[in-house]
């Protein structure tokens, strides 16, 4: 037991590296010893939480991410499509009294009734998005800027939900795009398995620790407003859409720190969720996948572990031998095999300059 507890969260993750600083910033996983090629370091049996685009829900197995080439799937569960009726089976032995599945159900038909009235409420909307865009352009201190805005949002909301009877709340509860349905499933996703972890007696979840670790992630959302202003009133709607419209089991989660932090956890750890055949230029992007523990490998444009996505299951193995306290490095991008420039471009989006060896001779 003592040694147990002794050993941090983070070197719990795999027996073959740790987790470390780099001289470069921030953390990576480093070498226990030496390692052998095709050693599998490490493997995830499920994704924390996972989301699946809109354009694909009938196309892709929300259990397993299965794709058959746009044939639709035979196995339905409410708004949910599966491959089999093992996957079905297994995604509702995942779930707790139907919550998991009746919130994304809630958020499919939110998101159909926010079309409909979408024509008539756009023009607003938008003129509200640029002036905070124009607001968060001008503000000296952004990152003050997105914290106060946060902040009203959170009195709006509650002021609302104050004044308001349950019944009225569904008319305030905002439209939302593709993206942002995206993102609430996968913010779902991860408040269902708080609400597991806090409120099941028998926690055998293999989730748990995953969960643990979430805690542990970095957040990039302020690097990623920057770079993106409009997302900031984009999240801010999500929070309402959420505050509004979240079910009763999980509504004690619903709050702008736990949101935000969610959202901001997402930006540079998830993985794609990508079609698995097809060459590099070809891949369908279907959604993504959080997996925690899988977080901490950073990027080099010529990686020494490769990760496989089988199922919904992610392995990690060495594509060479590695020497003790060698850092294992993964590509961030499906795409590795392209010029320096077009990968530079593919980096960008997760805040950093590559300083692998193939970046540092412009290959
Ligand atoms: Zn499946
Ligand atoms: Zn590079």
């Amino acid at each position: 037991m003592f040694l147990q507890s002794s050993i941090s969260l983070l070197d719990s993750i795999s027996p073959y590296f740790s987790v470390k600083s780099t001289k470069y910033g921030g953390r990576g996983c480093f070498a226990n010893y030496d390692l052998t090629e095709g050693t599998i370091i490490h493997q995830c049996l499920l994704p924390l939480s996972s989301s699946i685009r809109r354009s694909f829900k009938k196309e892709v197995c929300e259990y397993c991410f299965s794709y058959f080439y746009g044939k639709t799937l035979k196995y339905k569960l409410m708004s949910l499509y599966f491959c089999s009726q093992s996957c079905l089976n297994s995604f509702q032995e995942m779930d707790i009294d139907n919550i998991y599945l009746q919130s994304l159900f809630n958020v499919e038909n939110l998101f159909v009734k926010g079309l409909k009235r979408q024509q008539s409420n756009q023009r607003e909307d938008e003129d509200k998005e640029e002036e905070m865009i124009r607001q968060l352009k001008q503000s000296e201190n952004i990152e003050l800027f997105i914290d106060e805005k946060w902040k009203q949002m959170e009195i709006e909301c509650d002021l609302l939900l104050s004044k308001l009877k349950t019944k009225e709340r569904i008319n305030l509860i905002p439209s939302i795009n593709e993206n942002e349905y995206l993102d609430i499933k996968y913010i779902i996703g991860i408040l269902f398995q708080m609400y597991k972890q806090d409120f099941c007696l028998a926690n055998n979840n293999i989730l748990s620790f995953e969960l643990d670790l979430f805690e542990h992630l970095q957040l990039n959302d302020v690097a990623k407003v920057c770079a993106y202003p409009f997302l900031l009133y984009s999240y801010l709607k999500i929070y309402k859409f959420l505050k509004l419209s979240t079910i009763s089991q999980l509504e004690c989660y619903v709050n702008t720190s736990m949101i935000r932090s969610i959202i901001a956890k997402n930006l540079t750890n998830a993985f794609g969720i990508r079609s698995l055949d097809e060459p590099d230029g070809n891949k369908e992007f279907f959604g993504y996948a959080l997996y925690p523990s899988a977080s901490f490998f950073n990027h080099s444009c010529q990686p020494n572990v490769i990760h496989i996505r089988i199922g919904s299951k992610k392995v990690f193995q060495l594509s060479r031998n590695v020497e003790k306290d060698e850092e294992l490095v993964i590509s961030y991008t499906p795409f590795e095999n392209i010029e320096l420039e077009k990968r530079k471009q593919e980096i960008k989006e997760w805040f950093f300059d590559c300083i692998c060896q193939r970046c540092i001779n412009k290959e």
